[in-house]
Order: structure tokens, then sequence, then C-alpha cells
């Protein structure tokens, strides 16, 4: 695929970038030519702005012509920088901070089958177990003052402001989920779901770990193998048990369609069932230098299982 539109386009500093964009009436610009369905002419988009002067807008509309926007001659249109920043203005990355204190929903906890709450802060929907210990220890109650202390962290899904909107609760922890498992069948790709770059995994091993009692006292988790992906190229970073590694090999694709479950676009009773599949597995370490474990999991009383290296190669697959 080809955007040739894009040809010509220049490269740009991160800082130029942040200076370029620093401006009211740029972000206008930027702003009215998103709205358009087609390039618009000089003096339609001077209308659309506030500035009066044309001087000043003039002044102002080169800044971006280049790398935001492209002078065409039916007029201007933004080119996919343009695009990509108008882009994070509409998600409420840049501009919105909405909020929605714990709530109890109508899903339950994949360890102990108990109800599940929500909180909304800092564009994460961050989840918990009303019964269990969940999955970690979580850093309350200084940032989380309203979660009980007995309610057990299942972890925190990443979800824009835009995603919240308009949602109920229940609804945003859904859309985050959904949102979240294509980011993470991206990276389990080794694509960063930001930016496109490679990504490169990493393994944690709690050496003194014990979790007979839900969560290891040592590092906090349900598992001693945890996995960090970190895209090459921006900020992006992702952190989960060993198993969500492999959610894209095609043998658990295999056993995910044998037993009814979409991994791609899942209902209601698809995400209860692929929380159990990808974060309520047994992990048996056969030898911790080099590491070589065997991740099992079930659904439906039927087994998968996989013996895994540090490398992320796979040794075993039996289902
Ligand atoms: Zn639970
Ligand atoms: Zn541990
Ligand atoms: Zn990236």
């Amino acid at each position: 695929m080809t955007d040739s539109a894009d040809e010509g386009a220049s490269t740009l500093a991160p800082d130029d970038a942040f200076a370029m964009l620093g401006d009211e009436t740029r972000m206008e610009i930027l702003q009215a030519l998103g709205n358009a369905t087609e390039p618009v002419s000089f003096s339609e988009l001077h209308d659309d702005v506030s500035v009066r002067d044309s001087g000043q807008f003039n002044y102002h509309l080169n800044k971006l012509v280049g790398h935001f926007v492209e002078q065409t001659e039916d007029g201007y249109r933004l080119r996919q920088a343009g695009r990509r920043v108008i882009e994070a203005i509409l998600s409420g990355a840049v501009t919105k901070a909405p909020k929605f204190e714990l709530t109890t929903i109508d899903e339950q906890c994949h360890y102990c089958g108990a109800q599940i709450a929500v909180r909304y802060s800092e564009e994460r929907v961050q989840i918990y177990c009303t019964n269990c210990e969940g999955a970690y220890a979580s850093p309350r109650p200084t940032d989380e003052p309203d979660v009980p202390g007995d309610y057990g962290s299942l972890g925190a899904m990443l979800l824009p402001p835009a995603g919240v909107e308009g949602r109920t609760p229940e609804a945003a922890y859904r859309a985050a989920w959904t949102w979240g498992n294509l980011e993470i069948l991206a990276m389990a790709s080794g694509i960063c779901p930001r930016c496109s770059a490679d990504t490169e995994p990493t393994i944690d091993i709690c050496e003194d770990h014990n979790s007979t009692e839900g969560i290891c006292g040592s590092c906090g988790r349900r598992y001693a193998v945890f996995l960090t992906s970190n895209c090459t190229n921006c900020n992006y970073k992702i952190g989960g048990g060993l198993f969500l590694a492999f959610c894209t090999i095609t043998p658990l694709l295999s056993f995910l369609l044998e037993h009814d479950i979409n991994p791609i676009s899942p209902d209601v009773t698809d995400i209860h069932k692929l929380n159990r599949v990808h974060e309520d597995y047994t992990e048996d370490i056969l030898t911790i230098n080099p590491l070589k474990v065997r991740l099992t999991t079930t659904i439906e009383g039927d087994e998968f299982a996989l013996t895994v290296d540090e490398d992320l190669e796979i040794s075993d697959v039996s289902y």
C-alpha cells in the first residue's frame, strides 16, 4: 500500500514538531482541515479560524505546510502527520481526563468467580476482584483510595477518554478489553500497536516465588515468570503473564475456535473464557537456568499446554 499524497512530506525532529504545533491558530487550522472531506481553499480555511489578520493567518498556515499540511492545486489538506495529531486530540488523550469511581459490574473474576469491580483513572480501566487476591499486589491505598483493602487487583487496561464517554462502566470495561486485546495481539505478533515499530519482549523470573496463598510476597504477582514487551521506537510498553506472548499461535487459535471462542471480536461470554485461558493457567518451571517452563490452561475441562524457553521458543504444544 502506498500513500502518494504524503510524498514530499518532510521529516521533523520531535522538538521542532512540538514547537510547530504550540500555537492556537495552527491547531485551529489542523482541526478545520480534519473536519473537511476535501481540500479547502485559502479563503475558506481563513473563514474557519478565529485569527482575522490574513498576514498572521498566512504565516501560521505556511508553518504547517510541508510536514502536517499539503498544499495542492485544489486547496489545502492534512498529511498523515496532521491526521495523527487530530486523532490524538479526538481520542481525548490530549484534552480530557474523565474518571469514574469504583463500580461493581456484572462480570466474574476468572480466578474465583466472584463479582469484579472497575474504576477509571489516568486513561486506565483498573480491575479488581471483590473476593480473592487477584493477580497483582496493587499500590493502594494512596493511588486508589476508594478501593477496599480486601479487593485483589486483576490488572489495568488502557482506554482513551473517548472510550469512556457515553459508556457505562461495564461497557467501558468491555471496550477496554476488546481494544486492549487487539493491542496484545499486535504485541504478540512483534508489532507495536501505537507506532508499528518492532517490539522487544523481556522476561523476569521471581526466583523466590511463593504463590500458594495467591500473590507472591516477593514479586507481588501470581506467576513467577513475567513478560514485558517494549517498543523499540516509542514509549509503548505492556506487561503480563507469560501466556500472553503466545496468544496468537495457530494451535491456541484452533483450540479457542474448537471451543466456540472468538479471540478477535469476543462477546461477553468469550471475554470471560479468554480471561480464563490467558490468565488462569498453571506455570511449571522445569528448569530455571536456562529457563524452561510449561504453561497449561484449560477450558471446559480440555487442556492446552505448551513448553517454552527464555527466548519464547516453543518446544512442545499439546491439546
Ligand atoms: Zn477473584
Ligand atoms: Zn514471586
Ligand atoms: Zn511503538
